[in-house]
């Protein structure tokens, strides 16, 4: 009889024990108390990654280069509960990097995550008809800049033993874009920084990824498709028939960022709903 009571409180245990668990691990995010922070990212794929990383328990530091961007998205963020911060921060300017790293510093304590995010487009045409103050602007910012926050964030992430970086390129890096070549030229070029970082950054436990979206409805790719008529030649050369959304880009960050990712560095990720890009 004592037996069987035994029997009855240990399995009844388990199943409270298996209960609780299983709470905990709904609870838990699979970036629970990391520190990212992610350029722009006040709209777009940048807010859609921030608030992701957000939701999957990070401390998100964000920023663009218009402080009414960063106080509505701010606003945005909180709304749902979630833990971030954020300042002005003008990828191509040292001072505002410098301030927005100490700034993930000061208000959760170090670094983990980076996404760099930021991207111009000042010109649409021939690539040997793009003035040359375009494409200078273009490599500043989409390549030099990213470049720069990822040298300045390592040590950061150095410091707390590993870390995470995201590069932001395009599918255009893969396929060039007609008419877009200078932009394509800067995501194939954070293609090639991709694979040098990842190695170069491998042995301090810092992982280096690439995503490389479609179009995706933003304002940024808004001039191709804006016009009912463009959207559906757009819509129709891709595999799904569509545009992708910014939510889209969101979850691959965060699975890259995470632990479940551990072993994965160097790598690209399409998210273009099947549009070619290589074998
Ligand atoms: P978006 O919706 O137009 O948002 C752009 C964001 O960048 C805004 O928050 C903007 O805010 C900020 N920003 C612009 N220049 C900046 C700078 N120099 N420094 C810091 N922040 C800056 O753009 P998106 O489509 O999400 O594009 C984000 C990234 O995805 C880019 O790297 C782009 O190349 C890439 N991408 C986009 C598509 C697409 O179809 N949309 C496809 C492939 C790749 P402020 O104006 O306040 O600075």
């Amino acid at each position: 009889m004592l037996q069987v009571f035994k029997n009855c409180v240990a399995s009844s245990l388990l199943k409270t024990n298996k209960r609780l668990i299983a709470v905990q691990s709904r609870s838990m995010g699979k970036l629970d108390g990391k520190v990212a922070v992610v350029t722009a990212s006040t709209e777009g794929i940048g807010l859609a990654i921030a608030k992701k990383l957000g939701k999957d328990g990070a401390h998100v530091v964000i920023s663009s280069r218009k402080q009414k961007n960063v106080d509505k998205a701010l606003q945005e963020l909180k709304a749902e509960n979630l833990s971030v911060s954020g300042m002005v921060c003008h990828v191509g300017n040292g001072d505002h990097r410098k301030a927005l790293f100490e700034k993930a510093v000061s208000d959760f304590g170090g670094l983990d995550i980076l996404v760099s995010n930021a991207a111009v487009n000042p010109y649409f045409g021939t690539l040997i008809t793009t003035p040359e103050q375009a494409f200078d602007k273009i490599m500043e910012i989409n390549v030099k800049a990213a470049y720069l926050l990822v040298k300045e964030a390592a040590p950061y992430m150095e410091k707390r033993g590993k870390g995470s970086i995201v590069l932001v390129s395009s599918i255009g890096g893969l396929v060039p874009f007609s008419m877009l070549g200078a932009y394509s030229i800067s995501k194939t070029a954070l293609l090639g920084m991709n694979k040098v970082l990842s190695s170069e950054l491998a042995p301090n436990n810092i992982r280096v990824n690439c995503i490389a979206p479609g179009i995706i409805k933003t304002k940024f790719s808004g001039a191709l498709w804006t016009s009912p008529e463009q959207k559906e030649i757009i819509e129709s050369t891709n595999p799904m028939n569509r545009l992708g959304e910014p939510d889209e880009c969101a979850g691959i960050v965060s699975f890259l960022c995470s632990e479940e990712a551990s072993f994965i560095t160097g790598e690209t990720i399409v998210i273009a709903g099947g549009a070619q890009s290589r074998l």
